[in-house]
């Protein structure tokens, strides 16, 4: 595995060439504003306690407040915490929502721990943090192994501190729901905030299949990954025309070439615990409409766009020439290694990354905040509505500037949304307010 945080430096000094900007002001963007440290001390059910380090990387809120989730898992390090915050400011910028990045993390496993030692070890994470947090100040969000309800016990622990400690910051007490995104609508959360990074998606295919000329009922599309994001991506695609031919779980993946029922998928998976076996076709399951085949067959079909849903470096060096889709659309965070990336660029396949691709979550993070701050919540229908001229928006403007630049939608992406924050540094004329950031209006 390369390391991630060098990944992302090499990819922020690639675009500067076709960016008019002082390196002083690239220099600053390399590295985060500030990486905290700190080390919480959580009580076990057997009377003991142990301790496990936590970071939270701010990089960047020249745009708005640093935005970004929280993840629990073993690999939590800091470089990687230092590239994924950066990743998270490029992704707001690319959307034109009114972020930074931020990214935060605890060194755990917390399949070992109980529901108990969970809770605890969340609200540990926000008692230690949470001088940095604040609606205008840092706002995280749910990410790999943390949910709506860590983000419940979080806001719960916020507010009893700030009650305690922060009662002199006016502006954390008055709306205390948008200090973190993600939450359960019953405690201020968005609706459609589950569905939006596979909508996101499923409009991002709409726009490229017009581009591309794919005529809807004929484009065949394989997902990997069936969870969260690659479930509601089915979903919209098959509702959208699309004709999604494949998907997979961590047990497996199957074909159906006339085209799954992701509804039924889904289904059947839950009653056997994995996709393979699940050949849904209208509205029955039946043998005779597909085959199961191995996650690795899944990634090399003959489709015409590939939809990596699930994990980091799906799609590296050794099984790049093997990819025969027309276009991949990169809905996991990194699917694509970035030597895959020169493979797959120079045999001519499409690519819309993720900072792209993947946006519409952070978007309806977006909205969950913004309905937050004005104490008036939305309807579904409007979630969609608006998310839909968001993400059709900046795919034109990313494919606007490949066309003009003659550069892949990766690099398009990154001059986009690079440019929006050296404009914004620009304009401040000196690097940074840290608390109350200059709030923009979204061009949708
Ligand atoms: P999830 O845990 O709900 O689903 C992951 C799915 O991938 C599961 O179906 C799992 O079985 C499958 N999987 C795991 N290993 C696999 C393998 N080797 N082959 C095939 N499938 C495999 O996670 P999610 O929320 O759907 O997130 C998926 C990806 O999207 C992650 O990279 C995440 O960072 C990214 N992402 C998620 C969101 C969001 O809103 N949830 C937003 C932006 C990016």
């Amino acid at each position: 595995m390369g390391n991630p945080y060098k990944d992302a430096v090499v990819q922020l000094e690639d675009v500067t060439k076709y960016l008019n900007a002082p390196a002083y002001l690239i220099e600053q963007l390399k590295s985060p504003d500030k990486l905290i440290k700190k080390s919480l001390s959580v009580k076990m059910d057997d009377g003991s306690t142990k301790r496990f380090s936590a970071f939270r990387s701010q990089h960047d809120n020249s745009r708005g407040p640093y935005k970004g989730g929280i993840r629990f898992h073993l690999n939590v390090h800091r470089d990687e915490m230092k590239a994924l915050s950066m990743l998270m400011t490029w992704k707001c910028a690319v959307v034109g929502i009114p972020f930074g990045g931020g990214k935060g993390g605890v060194v755990v496993d917390p399949k070992k721990l109980s529901r108990a030692e969970l809770e605890r070890l969340s609200r540990a994470y926000m008692r230690v943090f949470a001088d940095h947090f604040g609606a205008w100040q840092d706002v995280p969000a749910p990410d790999v192994n943390t949910n709506a309800q860590v983000m419940a016990w979080m806001l719960d622990e916020y507010q009893k501190i700030s009650v305690q400690r922060l009662a002199s910051s006016v502006q954390n007490l008055s709306s205390p729901y948008a200090v973190l995104t993600g939450k359960p609508v019953e405690l201020g959360g968005s609706q459609g905030r589950e569905e939006a990074t596979g909508l996101g998606g499923s409009i991002v295919l709409e726009r490229l299949a017009k581009k591309l000329r794919l005529r809807r009922q004929y484009t065949t599309v394989a997902v990997q990954g069936f969870g969260k994001v690659g479930y509601w991506f089915a979903y919209f695609a098959d509702r959208a025309g699309f004709k999604v031919v494949a998907a997979s779980d961590s047990k497996g993946a199957v074909h159906v070439p006339k085209g799954l029922n992701p509804d039924l998928t889904l289904s059947c998976k839950k009653e056997k615990g994995k996709i393979a076996g699940c050949y849904c076709v209208g509205s029955v399951c039946d043998l005779k409409h597909g085959k199961a085949i191995t996650n690795d067959e899944l990634l090399e079909l003959d489709v015409d766009v590939l939809v990596p849903a699930a994990l980091e470096g799906a799609i590296h060096k050794g099984n790049a020439k093997k990819i025969r889709a027309r276009a991949v659309l990169e809905l996991a965070n990194g699917p694509v290694t970035p030597e895959a990336d020169v493979i797959l660029r120079q045999r001519g396949i499409v690519t819309v990354p993720d900072i792209l691709a993947n946006a519409g979550g952070v978007t309806a993070s977006y909205f969950e905040w913004s309905q937050n701050l004005s104490g008036y919540y939305w309807k579904k229908p409007l979630v969609f509505q608006r998310l839909r001229e968001i993400m059709e928006s900046a795919f034109d403007a990313v494919w606007g500037i490949s066309k003009r630049k003659k550069v892949d939608l990766r690099r398009a992406a990154y001059i986009l949304a690079v440019q929006r924050v050296l404009d914004a540094m620009k304009l401040r004329g000196t690097k940074k307010l840290t608390t109350v950031p200059l709030l923009r209006i979204v061009k949708a």
